[in-house]
């Protein structure tokens, strides 16, 4: 239903830092614009807030009107299924507030909650620092920690709500509190691995780390008869020969001009060149068609995605999750299976099949119920990411990558094993994040974290103000 105007008009008064789009105004369009166009909605109002009495302002006044207003919350804007959106209600878009402090004695970083990893990345760089954020850095510093986040820095610290201190939280009655080890614990327990369903986070405070030099990094491509080889080598790295300061992506897409996909291995090495060289020196001696590593700063290294992951057209994300190793007969099944999907459809030519390498020995030394997060375990994680334009095409590319996503799930349930619980109601194989709401295939998403969480929530959110991304249920 509709904002009745005179509602609208009285919050349009009681704002005084936002910008505000209404339908028919001047940068509307644009407010709504999402990482995919499948994210995008009509919404009733959208409010970009530099101060936190705005956002209370305007959660508020939702909350207080006769019909409910349907309430989202935006940061990065990269949910493909517009939990970041609203259809006719108000959207409270954080992304002007991005600032980033460092304090260099302590080495931490204070970043305001609508910032990107790439506000963080290069403000970090300046005092020779880096925090573990996400491998895309116009992903939002919001959604990807409030879901736990891995990046490539986890091998050597954890996830990035392992190295979470402090949230400040506007939470559903207008209250602005601080979670952290000494303050509300329990809320900051909730806030790391189920935050968006807890309150607005204004501001998050991670510990850095001293990052001076350069890093090895860049992409091997490989003709896909190479595929299982390749995997084959990724796993023997992450099992026989585990280091924490090293990580891969297998990525099949076609880049631009290559008649197919290809098997491209992102590196990374947090170390000098010889080091690098040496870690991966039989993915480099295995021919490949294109080399494009070099040392470079850390904080360009989540931008060598960017390319691959760019705004527009529609997209659907799907997780998947394995067991390492990952068996390389599998691997070159699911690379034929997407290669003939892709190859069908001139439209589906920028997807890609994504499956990550990443030590876990630093994630899951952290036991499973110190935080909220349910998947910690040495499941590896994967996205199929489809991107096409024409939007009658939704549904069936959805159905196709729900149809692998469902065999990769198999694949896992075939395999058996103490973290492979995909009833979800121990440890989940699957992450939060990778999972849109609807996209879950394991039938708990929480584990067995889902009491308190349902305790909590009851606590700091009893009237459900916060249900968009995997809601916790009230009862
Ligand atoms: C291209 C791409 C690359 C990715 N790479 C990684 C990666 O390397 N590592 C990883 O772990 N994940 C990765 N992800 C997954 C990513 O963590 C999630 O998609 C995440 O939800 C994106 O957050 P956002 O702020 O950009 O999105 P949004 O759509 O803005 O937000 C996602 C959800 O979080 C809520 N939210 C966001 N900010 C706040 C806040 N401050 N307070 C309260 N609620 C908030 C929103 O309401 C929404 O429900 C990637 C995703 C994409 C699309």
């Amino acid at each position: 239903m509709a904002i009745p105007p005179s509602s609208i008009e009285s919050l349009r008064a009681s704002l005084t830092s936002s910008l505000i789009f209404t339908p028919g105004d001047e940068g509307y369009p644009e407010s709504l614009r999402r990482w995919s166009d499948t994210g995008r909605k009509q919404a009733g109002i959208v409010i970009q807030p530099t101060t936190e009495s705005d956002i209370v302002t305007a959660l508020n006044w939702s909350q207080s009107q006769q019909t409910p207003i349907d309430l989202a919350i935006k940061c990065g804007g990269h949910s493909v299924s517009g939990t970041s959106s609203s259809s006719g209600g108000l959207v409270i878009d954080l992304s002007r507030l991005n600032t980033v402090s460092v304090d260099p004695s302590s080495q931490t970083i204070t970043v305001a909650g609508g910032a990107v990893w790439r506000d963080v990345d290069e403000t970090a760089a300046k005092y020779g620092l880096a925090a573990v954020g996400g491998t895309v850095n116009h992903t939002g510093v919001g959604g990807l920690t409030l879901g736990g986040g891995y990046g490539w820095l986890s091998g050597q610290y954890g996830l990035t709500i392992d190295n979470l201190l402090s949230a400040r939280v506007v939470l559903g009655n207008g209250e602005i509190v601080t979670a952290s080890e000494r303050e509300n614990p329990d809320l900051f327990w909730a806030l790391r691995g189920a935050g968006y369903n807890f309150g607005i986070v204004t501001e998050f405070t991670f510990q850095g780390y001293e990052q001076k030099d350069p890093v090895y990094a860049g992409i091997l491509a490989y003709t896909p008869d190479k595929v299982e080889r390749v995997i084959e080598i990724l796993n023997g790295l992450l099992l026989d020969k585990p280091d924490p300061r090293s990580g891969a992506i297998a990525i099949f897409a076609r880049p631009p001009g290559a008649p197919v996909p290809m098997v491209n291995v992102l590196v990374f090495y947090n170390g000098t060149q010889e080091e690098g060289e040496a870690r991966f020196a039989e993915l480099l001696a295995l021919e490949h068609v294109a080399n494009t590593i070099s040392m470079i700063p850390y904080s360009q290294m989540n931008s060598l995605q960017n390319p691959m992951a760019t705004y527009g057209d529609r997209k659907s994300f799907k997780g998947v999750f394995f067991n390492p190793p990952l068996s390389p007969s599998f691997a070159g099944t699911m690379l034929a299976e997407f290669t003939e999907k892709v190859q069908s459809d001139a439209d589906l030519g920028a997807s890609g099949m994504i499956l990550e390498f990443y030590d876990m020995g630093k994630t899951v030394s952290v036991p499973r119920d110190a935080t909220a997060f349910a998947s910690r375990g040495t499941t590896q994680n994967g996205i199929i990411t489809l991107r096409w334009s024409d939007a009658s095409k939704d549904l069936e590319h959805r159905a196709w990558a729900r149809d692998v996503q469902e065999r990769w799930k198999g694949l896992l349930e075939g395999e058996g094993g103490e973290n492979l619980d995909v009833r979800g109601e121990a440890g989940v194989p699957q992450y939060i994040n990778y999972a849109e709401p609807g996209d879950a295939v394991v039938g708990n998403i929480y584990g067995s974290n889902l009491p308190r969480l349902k305790e909590l929530k009851r606590k700091f959110d009893p009237t459900n103000v916060f249900r968009k991304m995997h809601p916790i249920p009230l009862d």
